[in-house]
């Protein structure tokens, strides 16, 4: 199965791209490079899209349009964005079409909704030194690394077993 992800704001700002394998593709909706003010995270996006590495699609209307009834039926909508909504669509879209995707969040409600439209999500790996970091979660097959342990253990791209490594 192909395999895509779906990045939001801060999995841009957070250097995501960076550490995704290359036979991952990565999709973001064009509301996302809109909220992109940082220079240097706007600079890396630029470049990621020129490559085609990043891929700017807009998921159909109607997909939008259903994303955010759900998002009512769940006492979400004033907690998502239109940006939120356009990110889980795009993930429901490229999933109905045949693809594996990760939603890639820090957002609880983003992935509350992808829950209810059974889409695998992930918290972002932060990379700020603001951040005290004990632990990271190394995947034993792949490249991922986290410091946060994914909601199933499990690596999100690959699936293989996650090594905790103590971070001095
Ligand atoms: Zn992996």
């Amino acid at each position: 199965m192909k395999k895509a992800v779906v990045l939001d704001t801060s999995a841009i700002l957070s250097g995501t791209i960076n550490y995704l394998p290359f036979d991952t593709e990565i999709y973001i909706p064009q509301s996302v490079i809109m909220e992109v003010k940082d220079a240097d995270s706007r600079y890396r996006l630029e470049t990621s899209m020129q490559t085609g590495r990043v891929k700017i699609l807009n998921p159909p209307t109607q997909i939008v349009n259903e994303v955010n009834r759900v998002s009512m039926s769940l006492g979400e909508a004033l907690n998502l964005t239109q940006t939120d909504i356009e990110v889980v669509a795009l993930a429901v879209y490229l999933h109905r079409s045949g693809y594996s995707v990760i939603v890639f969040s820090d957002d609880y409600s983003v992935q509350n909704l992808c829950k209810r439209f059974g889409l695998k999500f992930t918290p972002v790996k932060t990379t700020g030194i603001r951040e005290v970091r004990r632990y990271i979660y190394k995947c034993t097959a792949c490249s991922y690394v986290s410091d946060r342990l994914p909601y199933d253990k499990k690596c999100p791209i690959c699936g293989s077993k996650l090594k905790r490594k103590r971070v001095s």
